[in-house]
């Protein structure tokens, strides 16, 4: 049986890496462990009046070149072995688009989708008094993840700011845009996706304008996805999913639509004029382009040689396993890695968190500019350093940003 465990596959990656850049003994160890790791217990009072108590986690995984930076995620099946691989995927994200950040991440145990607005709220500012003298703006800056919200950020901010008596909006990213958010951060995971994927079709060849989509998740990268497929190229989504199913439409599914679907029926199962598929089948369909845009371990080395695409592009952290990226590579299917591909958020979240120290807040096109150099840059490095080694582009991304990692800690005297 395949191995799933998200922190083994994130270091089975780092080695594949390392053995490639023939790296001592230290250096794969310095890599290999978080710097800290915390597990938090958090009492919240219910609306019925009981108390639950829920366990958090906050994993600074490396800080050789600046603050820890990363999510935060709601989850049911959070567990700190995905929390680690989180946060030393965001290490190699950051370093990747050459962010003057670390690596870091944090999770919940619960089901947000079970809980009252207030209940999330005090579960929100509770975590926030438990991690509090573990973040700060020159410290640890979280973000939102799966099931997190531009409300959430707002509450944990100010609950951050009841604690240290000041102002610091720098202290989370992805806030809403009244208290310091960033124009274009809601949609910022798809939209630096679309310009990875945009050079990873002209790399390939494949006419964006007349290509197939299937998009798998319809949360906060899934639905811009959609949307921007459209927009950005006019190709055609023909399938997408979400937690409880998918759906096909060989005409094409409009994203307005499909929105409105979902928000009266919680789901995008029975969508008009389309036929209900599974997972399997939406990762299976004869599309062109691949988004896999939910969460970790849905293309493995048991589904990823039935996959159609030519390009998958990993809005998602860790869709893929090891195995099915050797599958990948071998039937010449472009694999545009998670965290060159979902680099878009805490890319706008770094343009945050620089407009909140300095007090200049920028247009909507200076930030999508910005971005789309940013992410131009690091997906033409990526494809260059992938032909250079004769490697998968996943191994070609971790080349590049272990080398900055491994670089910045031996300019600070902590390797030799
Ligand atoms: N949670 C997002 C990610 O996995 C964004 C992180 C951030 O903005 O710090 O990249």
């Amino acid at each position: 049986m395949e191995n799933l465990d998200p922190f083994d596959i994130a270091l089975e990656q780092l080695n594949k890496a390392a053995k490639v850049m023939k790296l001592d003994k230290a250096s794969i160890d310095v890599l290999s462990s978080p710097r800290e790791i915390l597990q938090v217990s958090i009492p919240v009072k219910m609306d019925n009046g009981t108390t639950e108590v829920f366990t958090g986690f906050r994993v600074h995984y490396n800080n050789a070149r600046g603050p820890m930076k990363g999510g935060i995620r709601y989850y049911i099946k959070e567990n700190l072995s995905e929390v680690k691989a989180l946060s030393a995927w965001m290490t190699w994200k950051t370093a990747l688009l050459g962010l003057p950040f670390g690596g870091a991440k944090g999770g919940i145990i619960c089901d947000p989708k079970k809980m009252s607005k207030m209940e999330l709220e005090r579960l929100s500012r509770g975590y926030i008094d438990a991690i509090a003298n573990f973040i700060g703006p020159e410290i640890d800056v979280p973000a939102p993840d799966v099931y997190t919200t531009p409300q959430i950020m707002g509450w944990m901010m100010d609950e951050y700011e009841k604690i240290v008596r000041h102002s610091a909006p720098g202290v989370i990213t992805g806030k809403p845009l009244t208290i310091g958010g960033s124009l274009g951060r809601g949609d910022a995971t798809a939209k630096g996706g679309m310009y990875v994927l945009r050079e990873g079709a002209k790399y390939k060849g494949i006419d964006l304008t007349k290509a197939k989509f299937a998009v798998q998740g319809f949360g906060n990268a899934g639905q811009f996805a959609v949307k921007f497929v459209k927009e950005m190229f006019g190709a055609k989504v023909v399938a997408v999913s979400d937690s409880s199913g998918g759906i096909y439409k060989e005409s094409g599914i409009d994203y307005a639509e499909l929105l409105a679907h979902k928000e009266k029926h919680g789901s995008v199962e029975n969508f008009p004029g389309s036929k209900n598929i599974s997972n399997e089948e939406l990762l299976e369909s004869d599309v062109d382009v691949l988004i896999p845009s939910a969460i970790e371990d849905q293309l493995t080395g048991a589904n990823a040689s039935k996959v159609k695409a030519k390009i998958v592009l990993e809005l998602a952290n860790g869709p893929s396993t090891p195995e099915a990226d050797e599958i990948f590579y071998k039937n010449n299917v472009l694999l545009l890695p998670d965290f060159l591909s979902n680099a878009g958020g805490v890319t706008v979240s770094y343009f945050e968190w620089v407009q909140n120290i300095t007090g200049d807040y920028w247009t909507e096109d200076v930030v999508y500019s910005k971005l789309d150099e940013k992410m131009t840059f690091a997906t033409k490095d990526v494809l260059a350093t992938h032909e250079k080694y004769q490697t998968d582009p996943r191994t070609a991304a971790y080349i590049i940003a272990i080398q900055r990692v491994l670089d910045a800690m031996k300019a600070r005297g902590l390797l030799n």
